[in-house]
């Protein structure tokens, strides 16, 4: 027998549970810090993009065959170190994602209203770490920095109305707290230009249709139109839709603007608000012959009393595991860290892609286990981490607790909602009768 444990229930890790177990004689223990599975498919993937997160029912059928187990409720780093697992498995794969943001590193950073993408998104999306991170949606002006994927997550997020959320699994606190809140103008900034965002079309083209809010791109900001003959398909169809904006204002309640060659410098509190957020110190910028940001000197500001920075994430190092802080992810050699001690998804390579480009990376993390672990090596795997687990008086969430979990989440949604989440692990816990 092989034993294997995967550090993380994301894409990542059930990708590659999926891959590994054809093969014969291995069993496969997921274990996950949380009571519930699927990581960024639950808490990261936007709510309103329920076609992404339903890709959640393969893995609950990778999840439900006999050589998969899943062992929720167990931090690794706290409940178990990770030289345990390896000394009980033959192969453990950390499939712990990114979950931390890359820091913004600009004066003022810290200020009350600031907030990373990490804490927003789980915010709205009910992980019980940021449940209480109640964002300050009084705000008129908000500003979001990146232009990637994320940021449009959270502007479309900001500008929707209540109906705009039917069918979505958003949780009451965050719906509460949307459909209550004054945001009217959303500027969305980019150090760089249209053609460098990292937008696909689908998400970006979302912005156009939404019921009270229209996108706006300064005209002046576009490239020539021939220019964008040299982009990648998709890259061109994203900046069609930048383009559609520019051409076509529709005057709405909300606005979600464009700043491109925009690179915020500092953010400014007010003294009398509590030092909350006020406005973002945005300098100009222009591009070099490698096509990388440079300020002009020219500055102006955008008054904000929320900012939301989604400019990437980084893995959280583990004591003892090699680290390239440079690039915020396990140091590996094709996903080889050390003998015994493997990663995958945005652990391996940094918070890139798709959830489906996991599917490649754990089909790629199996094929090295099986070729470096022999059969055979006398460890004890699952029985030994039970062992050790009841010794220390851990008592872990399994994939039948979930079942449970998940069914009274689905008998407490409002009408149209897939689900209710349980934002905290006390009551996640609860529903499993403990
Ligand atoms: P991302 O795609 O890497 O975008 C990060 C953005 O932040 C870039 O525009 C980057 O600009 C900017 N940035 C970085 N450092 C900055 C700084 N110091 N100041 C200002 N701007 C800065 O990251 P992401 O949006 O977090 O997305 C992560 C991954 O998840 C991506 O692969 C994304 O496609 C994926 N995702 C997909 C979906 C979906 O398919 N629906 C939804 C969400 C996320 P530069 O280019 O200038 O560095």
């Amino acid at each position: 027998m092989r034993h294997v444990a995967i550090v993380g229930s994301g894409p990542a890790g059930y990708y590659t549970a999926e891959a590994l177990q054809k093969a014969d004689d291995i069993a496969i223990d997921v274990i996950d810090r949380l009571p519930v599975p699927y990581g960024l498919i639950r808490t990261g993937v936007a709510p309103d993009h329920q076609s992404i997160k339903a890709v959640s029912r393969r893995y609950e059928g990778v999840a439900l065959t006999d050589n998969v187990r899943f062992v929720g409720h167990v931090a690794v780093g706290d409940d178990i170190g990770i030289e345990e697992l390896t000394g009980l498995y033959d192969a453990v794969v950390l499939a712990t994602g990114a979950p931390n943001d890359r820091p913004l590193a600009i004066p003022g950073a810290d200020l009350p209203g600031v907030i990373g993408s990490a804490a927003f998104v789980g915010w709205y999306n009910g992980h019980p770490d940021f449940a209480r991170l109640a964002p300050p949606l009084d705000a008129a002006g908000v500003a979001v920095i990146g232009n990637g994927n994320v940021a449009l997550d959270v502007a479309r997020i900001l500008a929707k109305t209540p109906a705009e959320f039917g069918g979505s699994d958003i949780v009451a606190h965050a719906r509460d707290a949307l459909a209550g809140g004054n945001v009217r103008h959303i500027h969305i900034l980019g150090r760089r230009g249209p053609h460098q965002i990292a937008m696909t079309p689908k998400e970006l083209g979302e912005l156009g249709h939404l019921e009270r809010a229209s996108p706006r791109v300064d005209p002046g900001d576009l490239p020539d139109e021939g220019d964008d003959a040299m982009l990648e398909p998709g890259m061109r169809k994203s900046v069609t839709h930048l383009r559609n904006f520019a051409s076509n204002l529709v005057a709405k309640p909300v606005t979600i603007d464009f700043d491109f060659f925009a690179m915020p410098v500092a953010i400014e509190g007010r003294e009398e608000n509590g030092g909350r957020v006020q406005r973002v110190i945005v300098e100009k910028t222009a591009l070099d012959a490698d096509l990388r940001s440079h300020g002009t000197g020219e500055h102006y500001a955008i008054e904000a009393g929320l900012v939301i920075s989604c400019i990437g994430y980084q893995t959280p190092p583990i004591p003892g595991v090699p680290y390239e802080h440079g690039r915020g992810r396990f140091a590996n050699d094709d996903g080889r860290i050390l003998p015994g001690l493997y990663c995958v998804g945005w652990a391996r390579r940094g918070p890139t892609g798709t959830i489906g480009t996991n599917k490649p990376d754990g089909a790629r993390i199996a094929e090295l286990i099986l070729e470096d672990v022999p059969r055979g090596t006398g460890k004890t795997g699952r029985s030994g981490l039970d062992r050790l687990l009841d010794s220390r008086g851990v008592t872990p969430v399994t994939f039948r607790d979930w079942r449970r979990i998940e069914a009274a989440e689905v008998q407490a949604a409002i009408e149209g909602a897939p689900r209710e989440k349980f934002v905290s692990i006390e009551a996640m816990i609860e529903a499993i009768g403990r």
